[in-house]
C-alpha cells in the first residue's frame, strides 16, 4: 500500500487522498505522527496548557476555541469515484433566522420556523477537488451531496453519529477575489435545534470577549507571541491539539476589509490529513 502524503493546514490537497478516507482512518491508527497529539480531555492537555495558566484569559480562550471547532464530514456522490472526506472547521458567526429551514429534515416542509445559520471557516480543498482552479467566489458552487459538521467529537465520545451536528448549506465566501493564493473558505451550516444554537452562541460571545482581552494584553506583553496551537481532527478521528516548539514565522500578504490582514504563517506543529 502506498504511503499517504500528509497534508498540513493551508497546503493544497490531492483530492484522491480524501476519497479513500477509510484507508486513512485505518492508517491513522498506526500513524507515526499521532503520538504528538494531545486529546481534549486528557491530563496531558492540562500539562501542555500550564505555561498559559498565568494568563487565565488565554487559557480560557483556547478552551472556547476547542469547543467551537468541529469535524467536517463530506460525502462525495457527484464525482467518478464516490467516497468521503474530512476536514476541520471553526464557528465564526451565528445568526438566527425565521423562515424555511434548508436542512434535510425540514426542506420538504413549507412551514416557517426559527433556525440558525452558522458561518464556519475551513480550507477550500476540504470541499473542492481543485481549489486552484477557482478564480473567484462565483466559480465555487456547493457541489457536494452531503456536508456535515460534527461537534464535541473528542476522547470522551466514541461514536461521531451520536454527537450533535450541523447541516452544510452553501459556501458563502472564499477570498478568491482578493488575489492571494489562499485556500480559505467559509461554509454556512444550519440547525433548527435552538438549544444547541443557544449553547454555541454563548460560547462564541465568550470567545469574542476573551479575544479582545487577550489581544489588548499581548499588545503590551509579547511573551507568547508566535507560538502555535492547532486544534483539529487528524484522519477524521477525535479532536486533538498539536503544539509548536518554536516561534512561527509571519508573512503579511494583503490588507482586506479595512482592519483585517491576510497573513501566511510558517510553523513546526505536527499536522496530518484532516487538520485543515
Ligand atoms: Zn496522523
Ligand atoms: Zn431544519
Amino acid at each position: 500500500m502506498a504511503e499517504p502524503v500528509w497534508i498540513g493546514v493551508g497546503e493544497k490537497a490531492n483530492a484522491n487522498q480524501d476519497f479513500d478516507n477509510k484507508r486513512l482512518k485505518e492508517k491513522g491508527k498506526e500513524c507515526e505522527k499521532d503520538k504528538y497529539y494531545v486529546p481534549v480531555n486528557s491530563d496531558d492537555l492540562k500539562e501542555m496548557l500550564k505555561p498559559v495558566r498565568s494568563n487565565m484569559h488565554l487559557h480560557d480562550l483556547i478552551l472556547k476555541m476547542v469547543k467551537l471547532t468541529g469535524l467536517i464530514s463530506v460525502t462525495f456522490k457527484d464525482l467518478l469515484i464516490p467516497g468521503e472526506g474530512t476536514g476541520t472547521g471553526f464557528i465564526q458567526r451565528i445568526r438566527r433566522v425565521l423562515g424555511r429551514c434548508p436542512c434535510p429534515e425540514c426542506k420538504d416542509h413549507t412551514n416557517t420556523r426559527r433556525y440558525a445559520i452558522l458561518s464556519v471557516a475551513t480550507a477550500l480543498h476540504v470541499l473542492h477537488e481543485d481549489p486552484e482552479s477557482c478564480k473567484s467566489t462565483i466559480d465555487v458552487k456547493f457541489i457536494r451531496e452531503t456536508v456535515k459538521m460534527i461537534l464535541d467529537y473528542d476522547d470522551k465520545t466514541k461514536d461521531p453519529e451520536k454527537c450533535p451536528s450541523l447541516y452544510g448549506y452553501r459556501i458563502s465566501d472564499t477570498d478568491k477575489d482578493i488575489d492571494v493564493n489562499s485556500d480559505w473558505c467559509c461554509i454556512e451550516f444550519v440547525s433548527h435545534k435552538m438549544d444547541l444554537v443557544s449553547d454555541l452562541e454563548k460560547t462564541l460571545t465568550e470567545f469574542q470577549d476573551l479575544q479582545k482581552t487577550v489581544y489588548n494584553y499581548f499588545k503590551q506583553d509579547h511573551k507568547y507571541k508566535g507560538h502555535v496551537i492547532i486544534i483539529g481532527h487528524p484522519h477524521g478521528l477525535q479532536k486533538q491539539l498539536s503544539f509548536s516548539k518554536t516561534m512561527a514565522e509571519r508573512k503579511p500578504l494583503k490588507e482586506v476589509r479595512d482592519t483585517q490582514r491576510w497573513c501566511r504563517y510558517k510553523y513546526d506543529a505536527t499536522t496530518c490529513q484532516g487538520f485543515s
